[in-house]
């Protein structure tokens, strides 16, 4: 293969932008993907190869400019690479993304105001042990150094890139592929787990397990694993909310109560606590029940007062004569 033939199994002009390459060469791919394409299934292997060649010469380029840096592969779209052995077989990258499993938790009001916790279970990818998450044993004298993929990959945090074996050359591919994995890298297994919710959690929050999600393969910091999100959903509560740290509730009080005053037991998320209301009280006067706020904070438990006047204008008049408010 050469960059002229590379270029012409893409469709493509060899003066194409890089950008334009990659968009062009994904819409191909996804053209071209064995589970649509049934006409010719090698199409799309060629397509990658294709592609990667092009990219592993522009690397090549990068690379003898110490002043540019790499520009490799960059997996902003995860989705997209999900495709199982997208890169055909003898240039597999042994960097899979797999979808998370979806974790959530549903927890009352009181519960995110105090903090609670939940036992979860799901099921992830963890590393294969028989083939150390390659997917492939070495058969014979396969190529040590490429573990017989041919090329070698290396990843930064948002950037992964491979480069062709410099010991073999991408020639000395003997391997198997592992039975206990069927070539995936990776196993099944179930997790079940006590976590924490903290208070303060709110309703759509989600919780970050890190490393606790599916394996992606072994890279130069090791085993790679991605992280879980746990989505938190929130009952409401009828009568408590929350604002910053503090509990919100409202207080229906009687027009009488308030100007005498008056003591009320109110809940909270602590249970019930009892207030007092002081003489000549008004509506949307605020009562404070101190530490009764977001569990582990200065947040405080905040009574609207809601002061319900007699609806009879005699009533009305009635009362305040008899508070001594008219004069
Ligand atoms: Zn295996
Ligand atoms: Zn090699």
């Amino acid at each position: 293969v050469n960059l002229k033939e590379a270029y012409k199994v893409l469709e493509a002009d060899s003066n194409i932008s890089d950008e334009d390459l990659k968009s062009h060469y994904k819409k191909l791919a996804v053209k071209y993907h064995p589970d649509v394409y049934k006409e010719d299934p090698e199409k799309f292997k060629k397509i990658n190869e294709a592609y990667q060649f092009i990219q592993e010469n522009k690397q090549q380029e990068v690379s003898q400019n110490p002043f540019q840096g790499f520009s490799g592969f960059d997996f902003n779209n995860f989705d997209f690479f999900q495709y199982p052995n997208n890169f055909g077989k003898g240039t597999k990258s042994n960097f899979r993304f797999r979808k998370n499993p979806n974790v959530s938790i549903h927890i009352s009001f009181k519960e995110s105001v105090l903090g609670c916790s939940r036992d979860i279970k799901y099921t992830r990818h963890i590393k294969c042990d028989v083939c150390d998450g390659k997917g492939i044993e070495l058969k014979g004298n396969g190529c040590q150094d490429c573990d017989g993929f041919g090329r070698i990959v290396s990843r930064t945090a948002n950037t992964v890139y491979t480069r062709s074996c410099q010991k073999c050359l991408g020639h000395n591919t003997k391997k198997n592929n592992c039975k206990n994995c069927n070539t995936e890298g990776s196993v099944k297994s179930d997790v079940s787990l006590n976590i924490n919710v903290p208070p303060g959690v709110a309703n759509g929050n989600s919780l970050r397990l890190s490393g606790m999600g599916n394996f992606n393969g072994v890279g130069i910091f090791g085993e790679e694993y991605s992280d879980i999100l746990i989505a938190v959903s929130v009952k409401s509560d009828p009568k408590l909310s929350i604002e910053k740290n503090d509990v919100v509730s409202y207080l229906d009080i009687s027009l009488l109560d308030a100007l005498k005053g008056c003591s009320k037991k109110v809940e909270t998320a602590y249970g019930e606590k009892e207030i007092e209301i002081k003489e000549k009280s008004k509506h949307s006067d605020t009562i404070l029940i101190p530490n009764c706020g977001i569990k582990g904070t200065d947040g405080k438990h905040r009574i609207i007062l809601n002061v319900n006047y007699p609806e009879n204008i005699n009533d009305l008049i009635k009362i305040l004569e008899e508070q001594k408010c008219l004069s």
